[in-house]
C-alpha cells in the first residue's frame, strides 16, 4: 500500500512534528511533561516501505494489532533498527501466545484468564514475556475485548499474585459514540486505585483528550500514516 491519501503531499517527519506539537500542546495545558507521554505509532495495514520513513525520520515505538501482520512485517525492520519497541494493540489468542512474545517488546491487550495462563506457561518454558497492559471494556460492550470494570480488581490481583505477572499499565477503546473524556476518566481511577501507573488511551481523534486525563501511551495511527483503506 502506498500513501495515496490526504497526508501525502507531507513528509514523515513534517507528520510526526505536527502530531507531537499537538501532544505537547496538551500535556503542557494539563501541566504534564511532554516526556510523560509516549507515542505509539500505530502502522496496521501499512507495508515496509511506508513505515521505514517513520523510523527514520526518529519514531521508534510503534503499535500493530494483528500477530500474523506483524510478523511479516517488523523482523525486518527491527533488523535494521534495533531499538525499535513493538506494542501489540490487538487481540492475541492463546495458541498464538509464543509466535507473540518473541516479536512484541509489550502487550496492551491482555483481558483474560486463559490468556494470562498461557503467559506463564511461556515464560515458564522460558520465554523472556513483554511488558504487559490490560485491555478494559470501559464501555461494557458485549462485542469488545477488555476486562469489564467490576471484574478488574481482582483480575489484576490474580495476575499480581496467583501468575506473578506485573502489570504496567491499563488500555481501553471507547465506544465510538460515546464522550471519550468519560472513558479515559474511568480508566484513570480504575489504574489509581490499583496502583498502576501506565495507562495507554487516546486515538487519533481523541489523543489531547487521553492526556488531559494522564495518558501515558496514546496509540496514533491515521494522522500519521494517512488514511487506511
Ligand atoms: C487502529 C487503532 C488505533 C489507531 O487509530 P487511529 O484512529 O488511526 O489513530 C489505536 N488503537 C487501536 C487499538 C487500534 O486498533
Amino acid at each position: 500500500m502506498t500513501n495515496n491519501n490526504a497526508n501525502s503531499g507531507t513528509s514523515a517527519a513534517e507528520r510526526i512534528e505536527a502530531v507531537c506539537s499537538r501532544m505537547n500542546e496538551a500535556a503542557s495545558d494539563a501541566g504534564r511533561q511532554p516526556q510523560e507521554v509516549t507515542l505509539v505509532a500505530v502502522s496496521k495495514t501499512f507495508d515496509v516501505p511506508d513505515i521505514v520513513p517513520f523510523i527514520e525520520a526518529g519514531l521508534r515505538v510503534f503499535g500493530e494489532n494483528r500477530v500474523q501482520e506483524a510478523a511479516r512485517k517488523w523482523p525486518e525492520l527491527k533488523e535494521r533498527q534495533t531499538d525499535v519497541e513493538l506494542h501489540l494493540i490487538g487481540p492475541l489468542q492463546s495458541n498464538k501466545v509464543i509466535d507473540a512474545v518473541g516479536l512484541f517488546d509489550v502487550l496492551q491487550t491482555l483481558d483474560r484468564v486463559k490468556l494470562a495462563e498461557a503467559l506463564m506457561r511461556a515464560r515458564d518454558k522460558g520465554a523472556r514475556l513483554p511488558r504487559l497492559f490490560v485491555q478494559v471494556n470501559t464501555g461494557e460492550e458485549p462485542q469488545k475485548a477488555g476486562v469489564i470494570p467490576d471484574e478488574l480488581d481482582d483480575f489484576i490481583a490474580r495476575c499480581q499474585k496467583e501468575w506473578q505477572l506485573e502489570i504496567e499499565g491499563l488500555m481501553c477503546i471507547p465506544p465510538v459514540d460515546e464522550e471519550p473524556a468519560l472513558h479515559f476518566s474511568l480508566l484513570r481511577k480504575l489504574a489509581q486505585r490499583n496502583g498502576i501507573s501506565g495507562l495507554s488511551m487516546g486515538m487519533s481523534g481523541d489523543f489531547e483528550t487521553a492526556i488531559r486525563f494522564g495518558a501515558t501511551h496514546v496509540r496514533i495511527g491515521s494522522a500519521l500514516f494517512g488514511t487506511r483503506t
